[in-house]
C-alpha cells in the first residue's frame, strides 16, 4: 500500500492550498458512507518516484474558538491513527498561536514521524520568521509557500525520508 501522509493544523493556515498543489488533479473518489460525515479529502501524490496518498485534514471548521480547538483535535487525532507520517502546518506569518500548541500537544503523543511546514514565507526576508516553530519541538522545520509553490519540494523531500 501507498503511504500515508496526513496535513495537519489550525484552519486558515494553508493545508488545502498545499494539497492541492500535492495532488494536482489527482483527487481520490472517497465514498460516502451511511452516518459518516466527509471530514477528509484524500489524494495522490508522488515525489522522485515515490507514490504517496495524501489527506487534508481540514474538513471540519466551525466558527468559534471552542469549536476551532475541539475540530484541530479530532482531526489531529485521525491523522495520527491513519497517517504513516504527519505534515503539521503553521502560518509564518501569524507565528504559533493557542491553537497551533494545542495540535503540538496532540502531535507529541503520536509514535509517528512529524514534519513541521511553516506555510506563508512568500519571500526569503521571511524566512527569519521560520526559527521560532523549533520551538515547537519537532525535528524538521520547512519554510514554504503555497502561494508562489516555493520549499514544496524541500518539504516533500522530508516527508518521504520517514517512508
Ligand atoms: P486551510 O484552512 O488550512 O485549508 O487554508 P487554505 O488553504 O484554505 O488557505 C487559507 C488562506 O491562506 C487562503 O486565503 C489562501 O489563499 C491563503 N494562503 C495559502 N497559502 C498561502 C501562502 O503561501 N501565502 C499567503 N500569503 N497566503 C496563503
Ligand atoms: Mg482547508
Amino acid at each position: 500500500a501507498r503511504p500515508i501522509v496526513a496535513i495537519v493544523g489550525r484552519p486558515n493556515v494553508g493545508k488545502s492550498t498545499i494539497f492541492n498543489r500535492i495532488i494536482g488533479d489527482k483527487l481520490a473518489i472517497v465514498e460516502d458512507k451511511p452516518g459518516v460525515t466527509r471530514d477528509r479529502l484524500y489524494g495522490n501524490g508522488e515525489w522522485l518516484n515515490t507514490h504517496f496518498s495524501v489527506i487534508d485534514t481540514g474538513g471540519i471548521e466551525i466558527e468559534g474558538e471552542d469549536h476551532i480547538l475541539r475540530s484541530v483535535r479530532v482531526q489531529a487525532e485521525l491523522a495520527i491513527e491513519e497517517a504513516d507520517v504527519i505534515m503539521f502546518m503553521v502560518d509564518a506569518k501569524a507565528g504559533i498561536t493557542p491553537a497551533d500548541s494545542e495540535v503540538a500537544e496532540i502531535l507529541y503523543r503520536a509514535k509517528k514521524p512529524v514534519v513541521v511546514a511553516v506555510n506563508k514565507v512568500d519571500n526569503l526576508q521571511r524566512m527569519d520568521d521560520i526559527y521560532e516553530f523549533y520551538s515547537l519541538g519537532f525535528g524538521e522545520v520547512v519554510g514554504i509557500s503555497g502561494a508562489h509553490g516555493t520549499g514544496l519540494g524541500d518539504l516533500l523531500d522530508e516527508v518521504i525520508k520517514h517512508f
